[in-house]
């Protein structure tokens, strides 16, 4: 019988523990409305990352939204095409004008890039750690401060990586963390934003909560909210989760480590140069398919699939080249992306994807060298 290898699967916690875990919800009855499982598990998340500032909503995608909203800002954005939508539409939909940098060896935002796109305009950087592979965090650092920018991290794939051994979420004013099903760590669906500025909090509620403030007598509206409130049962999945999420670095780490024994000796096919100061999350395990292969990353994918193995062409169009935006005239200078677009491809990447598995993908990969 052929093999079945899926490209992803949620990290699904032991249902017994899940089941004790909201048990308790039917004595409070509070479901949703910061109750003691959000409060919970923001608490572990601050002792996790070494913050205090952390707060939670119902999906990454609303924290961007209000992570950007809260800062008012107006103007140029400086962002990376190369990255899951839900970045660009952030900016956009804030009344921001995108301008696409470039990316550089580590599939993201190229800090000289960055450079070459400043105007008097530019009011921030917002840009991925696509992979949990973390930016140039320094230099943009630097940047910023240089030219008095706001720095905003979609950290969607970035949980748990680290740099300088603290969490990634210690660079730049604000860094969004996902917690969707098939991130690396997840709440089933659900967000966080780590912040800087202590006066944030305030806004932030405001703006998971329809912009209500509630008064000793009477209860005001005071900027136009949304309802991005995590509730109770995300809260309580990310709780037993995050108490194993180590243990899932682990394992992934295993597998990586694996991928590039087996993968180091086929021509054409380039894995990602690790740093040994960086402590990855490996969320995804990208690869490049380069002319020595012999076949294309398109074909690959297609040999791949055909012998039950699930791979991911992330990504295969730039954010800049979706219908919605590809005639709104932003700026862009995406010569490498452009090109990397074209041959990164994402192999199964999992805790539970077993080390046999990984040598079998790896092999399947050689023997269709041509
Ligand atoms: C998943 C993802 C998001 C959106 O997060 P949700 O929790 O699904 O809303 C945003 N940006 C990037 C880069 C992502 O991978």
């Amino acid at each position: 019988m052929k093999k079945e290898i899926k490209a992803t699967q949620p990290a699904l916690i032991d249902i017994e523990a899940y089941i004790e875990e909201i048990k308790s919800i039917w004595d409070t009855k509070i479901m949703t409305n910061n109750g003691e499982k959000v409060n919970k598990f923001r608490q572990m998340l601050m002792d996790g990352i070494g913050c205090d500032n952390v707060d939670l909503f119902v999906n990454g995608h609303s924290a961007l939204l209000i992570a950007i909203k809260s800062l008012g800002l107006k103007g140029e954005v400086i962002t990376s095409p190369f990255t899951f939508i839900s970045t660009t539409n952030a900016i956009v939909q804030n009344g921001l004008t995108p301008v696409f940098g470039d990316i550089d060896d580590s599939y993201n935002l190229d800090p000289a890039s960055v450079e070459s796109l400043l105007t008097d305009k530019t009011c921030a950087i917002i840009t991925p750690h696509i992979f949990g592979i973390p930016c140039k965090v320094e230099e943009i650092g630097q940047i910023a401060k240089k030219h008095d920018l706001k720095v905003i991290y979609d950290g969607a794939q970035a949980f748990g990586t680290k740099v300088n051994g603290k969490s990634i979420a210690h660079y730049g004013d604000m860094t969004m963390f996902s917690f969707h099903a098939i991130k690396v760590f997840n709440s089933i669906e659900g967000g966080a934003i780590v912040y800087r500025d202590k006066a944030l909090h305030k806004l932030f509620e405001l703006y998971r909560n329809f912009g209500i403030s509630y008064g000793e007598t009477e209860n005001d509206v005071d900027v136009i909210g949304i309802n991005a409130k995590m509730n109770e049962f995300q809260a309580a999945m990310g709780i037993v989760n995050l108490s194993r999420a180590e243990e899932e670095f682990a394992l992934r780490k295993r597998i990586a480590e694996k991928y590039c024994e087996c993968l180091k000796d086929i021509p054409g096919i380039k894995t990602y140069d690790y740093c040994e100061d960086i402590d990855y999350n490996y969320a995804y395990f990208p690869i490049k398919v380069n002319d020595e292969y012999g076949m294309t990353r398109d074909k690959l994918w297609i040999k791949l699939k055909e012998n039950g193995i699930g791979s991911r062409k992330l990504y295969d169009k730039l954010a800049c080249d979706y219908t919605c935006y590809k005639n709104a005239g932003y700026i862009r200078s995406t010569r490498n992306a452009d090109k990397v677009k074209e041959v990164a491809l994402d192999l199964p990447m999992y805790g539970t994807l077993k080390e046999e598995d990984v040598i079998y993908i790896c092999e399947m990969i050689k023997r269709f060298k041509v």
